[in-house]
């Protein structure tokens, strides 16, 4: 299925002409090093949570986490898939408006590239989209606050009225890293895009205003 497919259920849960958000009809202009990006928002809606996106086949692939990733092995995170997002949602930072899907504030909390970890028993590369299908993916993040290595598993397939879920875990040795920090208090997080907290891109949302849609200043109400 083509990106452009894929994004049908995000653009129909949207109204372009209410929220800044991108469609995503832009393509993914050439990125310098081809790496896979991810991002990890906070998004302080009607439940705050942290939506964590990886580039997989020219879309993100996004889970909800609530309590946010962290860093300490011991701490497995819900993460509950959601739809598809465009790939310029990447540096989406601003406010949604009331009354829209996910109506709230977005900051970028992380961002980076990662690399796909992934061998069959014969030790052959296996494509990571098809680590994701089969429920089982590790990967190596290269951002600003997450690195190393984070593994995503599916622990409930879905259906019979029970929504999908996974837990993102962070790999390694929990010995060498039991001093690792957990996840930093959302309210006082910093975006890794423009060292804005939650409340002041929520105070002044044109300020920072990172879509693929041209400024809209001056059009707050
Ligand atoms: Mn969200």
């Amino acid at each position: 299925m083509s990106g452009e497919d894929r994004l049908r259920t995000y653009r129909g849960k949207r109204r372009f002409d209410r929220t800044g958000e991108p469609s995503g009809t832009r393509s993914r202009s050439a990125a310098g090093s081809g790496e896979p990006l991810f991002v990890v928002q906070i998004h302080d809606a009607t439940t705050l949570h942290f939506d964590f996106r990886l580039e997989v086949d020219g879309v993100l692939k996004s889970w909800s986490v609530p309590k946010g990733p962290s860093l300490d092995p011991h701490d497995k995170r819900l993460a509950m898939p959601t739809e598809d997002h465009p790939l310029a949602y990447r540096t989406f930072e601003g406010v949604i408006p009331k009354g829209e899907y996910g109506g709230g504030t977005v900051i970028v909390w992380d961002q980076g590239t990662y690399l796909p970890v992934g061998h069959d028993r014969r030790g052959r590369p296996v494509p990571f989209a098809e680590s994701l299908r089969h429920g089982h993916a590790r990967f190596e993040l290269r951002g600003a606050k997450l690195r190393g290595g984070f593994a995503l598993s599916r622990f409930r397939s879905g259906g019979d009225g029970e929504r999908e879920a996974w837990l993102l875990v962070k790999t390694g040795s929990a010995r060498a890293e039991r001093d690792r920090p957990g996840t930093p208090d959302p309210h006082r997080a910093r975006s890794a895009r423009s060292g804005r907290t939650l409340r002041q891109v929520a105070d002044d949302p044109d300020d920072v205003w990172e879509s693929d849609r041209p400024a809209k200043r001056g059009a707050r109400r």
